[in-house]
Formats: C-alpha cells, sequence, structure tokens
C-alpha cells in the first residue's frame, strides 16, 4: 500500500494514537484483520460511543483510514480497501440496550451477534425475522452495513424493512442519531436506510433499534427433489400460487442440492411458520401435488441458511432482476455454465428476484472461464434491469473485474453522500462501489 509522506507510519503511527487515546483499547493488530493486500497496524476496541468518536475524531485529524468490524465474516466483499490503519472492532460494543416487549421494539449495540439477539428476544416469544448466514458470528452492525438477507426476505422483506433508527459517527466526528425508538417516528432524512448496504463507506455503526415479532409458535422447513430445474420452478410456482403462505421458498439446482447433502437432482426447499396445526395444514395441503416432500434436519438448514458465506465452491455472485424474469435468468445462468464447462451451484430467492451462484475454479483454465461466465451473468442481469455483484473472488481477480459492476447515474449521488459525510475518505476508502 502506497502511504501518504505527510501521515505518520508503523509505531510512529501507534504511538501517536496511542498518546492521543491512552493505551487501554488499543492494541497492534494481528494478521486475521488484514483485507486483501491491506494491513492495518492498530485493533482499537472501544467500549462506547465516545470512545468511538474519540477514535474517529483523532483519525480524522492524523488521515488514518478506518475499517468497522464486527466479526469480519464480509470483508471480502467488494476491493480491499486502499488504505487501512486502524481496525475498529465492536467486539466490546455489545449487548441489549433497551427491550420494550410491549411495543415489539428492541434496541442493541453493535457488536451483539444475531444469535445472542435471537437468545435474548426467545424468552419474551419475539425474533427479528431476518436470516443472514452465520449468525453465531455476524453482527447487528456487519448486517446492516453489508446488508444481508436471507430467504426470510420472500415473507418479511429486508434488513432496512426491520431498522427502526441508529446510531453512527459520521468521519467529521459527529454522533449522529437518525429514525427513532418507536414504531412511527417524524419524517425527515432516512439515515437507516442510508446505512444499510454502506459496508462501513459512511461511518461506523453503534446502536441500532429494530421492529421485532412475535416467534412463531412452530418453524418447519420441508423440502422436495425435481427432476429437471425447470420443474422445480415449476413446483415452487404452484406453492406460491397455492393457499400456502411460506415463510421462505428456495430453488436449488443439482449442484447446490449436491454441495448442500440434499440429493443429487434440483431442490426447492419450502419454511413454514405459525400455529403448529396451520403448519401441518399447509405441509399436508403441499403434500398433496409434491411428492417425496419431506422435512429437513437442523444441519441441513443452518447449511442452507449458510450458502452463500460456506456454501460449496470458492467464488460467489448474487444477483437480482425483476421476480418475474428470475426463472428465465436463473434456466440461462445453468445452461451457459455447462457452455463455459464450470461446475455451477445455484441458489435463487423464490418470487424475490433475488439469487447467488457459486462456482469452483482453481486452474488457470478454469479461473478465466469463470471470469468470462461472471461477466456474462452481469451482461444478462443489466439487460434485464438488474445487477451482479462479485461477492466472493480471489484476490488476485478483483483487479480484472469490478466486484461492484457499474452505477449509471446513481454513482454521483452517492458520491455527495460520502463527501458530506466522509469528507477525508477515512472509512473503507475505495472498498465500496465506484471507488467509494
Ligand atoms: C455513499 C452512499 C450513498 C448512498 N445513497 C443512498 C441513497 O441515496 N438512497 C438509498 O436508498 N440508499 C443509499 N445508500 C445505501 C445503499 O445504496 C442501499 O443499501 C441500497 O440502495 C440498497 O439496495 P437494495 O436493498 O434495493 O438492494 P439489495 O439487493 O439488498 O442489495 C444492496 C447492496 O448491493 C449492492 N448494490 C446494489 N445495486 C448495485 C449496483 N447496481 N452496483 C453495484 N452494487 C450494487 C450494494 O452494496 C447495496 O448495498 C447509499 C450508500 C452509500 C455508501
Amino acid at each position: 500500500m502506497g502511504r501518504d509522506e505527510s501521515r505518520p507510519s508503523g509505531s510512529e503511527l501507534t504511538r501517536v494514537l496511542r498518546e492521543r487515546l491512552g493505551s487501554e483499547w488499543l492494541e497492534d493488530a494481528g494478521p486475521e484483520y488484514a483485507v486483501g493486500p491491506a494491513r492495518p497496524e492498530t485493533l482499537a476496541k472501544p467500549r462506547s460511543l465516545e470512545e468511538v468518536r474519540e477514535l474517529v475524531a483523532v483519525c480524522r485529524s492524523l488521515g488514518l483510514a478506518l475499517v468497522p468490524w464486527g466479526s469480519g465474516t464480509h470483508q471480502h466483499v467488494g476491493n480491499a480497501p486502499s488504505r487501512l490503519d486502524v481496525v475498529l472492532s465492536t467486539r466490546d460494543l455489545s449487548g441489549i440496550v433497551d427491550h420494550d416487549p410491549a411495543d415489539l421494539t428492541v434496541t442493541v449495540r453493535a457488536g451483539t451477534t444475531l444469535a445472542e439477539l435471537a437468545s435474548m428476544l426467545r424468552p419474551s416469544g419475539q425474533w427479528l425475522p431476518l436470516d443472514p448466514p452465520a449468525p453465531d458470528r455476524v453482527t447487528v452492525g456487519g448486517m446492516i452495513a453489508a446488508d444481508l438477507n436471507g430467504g426470510l426476505r420472500f415473507s418479511h422483506g429486508r434488513v432496512r424493512d426491520w431498522v427502526l433508527g441508529l446510531t453512527f459517527v459520521d468521519g467529521v466526528g459527529r454522533v449522529v442519531r437518525g429514525g427513532g425508538r418507536v414504531v412511527k417516528n417524524v419524517a425527515g432524512y432516512d439515515i437507516p436506510k442510508l446505512l444499510v448496504g454502506s459496508y462501513g463507506s459512511l461511518g461506523p455503526v453503534v446502536e441500532a433499534t429494530f421492529q421485532v415479532r412475535p416467534l412463531p409458535a412452530c418453524d418447519r422447513t420441508f423440502g422436495v427433489s425435481a427432476p429437471s430445474l425447470e420443474d422445480a420452478f415449476r413446483y415452487a410456482t404452484d406453492i406460491f400460487d397455492g393457499p400456502c403462505s411460506p415463510l421462505a421458498l428456495d430453488v436449488l439446482d443439482a449442484g447446490a442440492a449436491a454441495g448442500l447433502g440434499l440429493g443429487k437432482d434440483p431442490f426447492v426447499v419450502v419454511r413454514l411458520g405459525g400455529e403448529t396445526r396451520e403448519v401441518e395444514m399447509q405441509r399436508d395441503g403441499m403434500a398433496s401435488f409434491l411428492r417425496g416432500l419431506a422435512p429437513l434436519e437442523p444441519a441441513q438448514c443452518a447449511a442452507l441458511r449458510d450458502f452463500t458465506l460456506r456454501g460449496p465452491g470458492s467464488w460467489g455472485a448474487r444477483f437480482a432482476v425483476s421476480p418475474r424474469e428470475l426463472v428465465h435468468v436463473a434456466l440461462r445462468a445453468e445452461e451457459e455454465a455447462s457452455r463455459f464447462g464450470l461446475p455451477l451451484y445455484l441458489r435463487v430467492h423464490f418470487g424475490t428476484g433475488v439469487g447467488f451462484v457459486r462456482l469452483s475454479a482453481e486452474s488457470s483454465k478454469e479461473v478465466e472461464a469463470a471470469l468470462g461466465y461472471l461477466r456474462w451473468l452481469r451482461f444478462l442481469c443489466r439487460r434485464f434491469g438488474g445487477f451482479c455483484v462479485y461477492e466472493q473472488l480471489p484476490a488476485d481477480c478483483k483487479a480484472l473485474v469490478d466486484p461492484w459492476g457499474p452505477l449509471d447515474a446513481t454513482l454521483e449521488l452517492m458520491r455527495g453522500v460520502k463527501a458530506a459525510l466522509d469528507p477525508r475518505r477515512i472509512f473503507n476508502p475505495g472498498r465500496y462501489c465506484g471507488g467509494l
């Protein structure tokens, strides 16, 4: 990484930081905090909003680049930051601030993992109906910043639909509070939605308030194999058009099904929730036209949930088109992979327009084919008004293809937001789309 001559470096940087902040919550960063070729020198573990604010203010005055860090599960997405001096770990910023069961709201600190949040809500019979991968590691702040959604978006929408308010520190060192702790709050700029999917490029989220829901009494997942991918989509369409109201409805190609231990054929997964009797009736209704429908084991459900992070293959891309075009795009994506000679693992959230492909490519010939395939897939999605983000790429391939893809007219708008909130570009510089 090229270093600006006017900024302190190495031990000098650590010394200046520690001199200004005291060394109680600063330490040397280990190699596990590297993001691609960018290696930080300092790991900061602030314990309060005030310490986050102080850290940002000092980094700003020294011109040091800072990366917010939950558990690091999604640091691979996007470009590696062009500079990285300090990792701001949210590990010591965790726990519930306030839970009002009667009002169905919870305020939680950013470093809390989703599994911790779920176990804190469970005794009140409530849940946050979002299911990103690896809830044992993914933190609330990371889920917001990386806009992590799972199959539940079919019935419950996305992260941005559940965040009522949040607090973050911007690049000028201001504590910004957006939204509120109540379900209805006054109109104004929607700061929470701006931060969803900002990949740490606008500042560290310190605290967030969510709306929560009553936990379904019964939550069960079933699956059925299909002779072809087209048949799997036909099954999903029948479920979608029928009287059932699934929590989630996913279609897997043969590769993904095999990779997840669900047989060798394309597969449909349907998650049902509600009162036990209601779930049983829905299951019986589906079993009448889907022969072989069977319950999934908890381990299979967990493997499916973690598909984008821990699924088969080491390359991963997320695409989105209008729900109406999804079947067509998925079938073309499958066909084209065999033309490129690549083993493909495909999963789509039926009815939402969102899909994921994972690939295996080791030899230089396979790497070339995988890059060609991903370019083709992005072209196809854009032709249908959608996009394709290459979320998992080998580090040396990020220089050959843009992980984010073109942004057209919105880039100028996003540059304006970045300039207003982080004028010295101290947060995750270069990581986000358009090199923001
Ligand atoms: C500097 C900045 C400015 C922002 N300005 C706004 C704003 O004005 N209004 C607003 O609503 N949100 C804004 N955001 C937030 C972010 O863009 C939203 O998270 C995004 O709009 C959510 O999209 P989605 O939920 O519909 O799509 P999802 O499918 O949930 O995907 C969202 C994520 O995918 C990526 N992505 C989406 N489309 C593309 C694309 N075409 N090319 C590359 N990557 C893509 C982004 O990482 C995005 O966060 C801003 C973020 C930043 C960092």
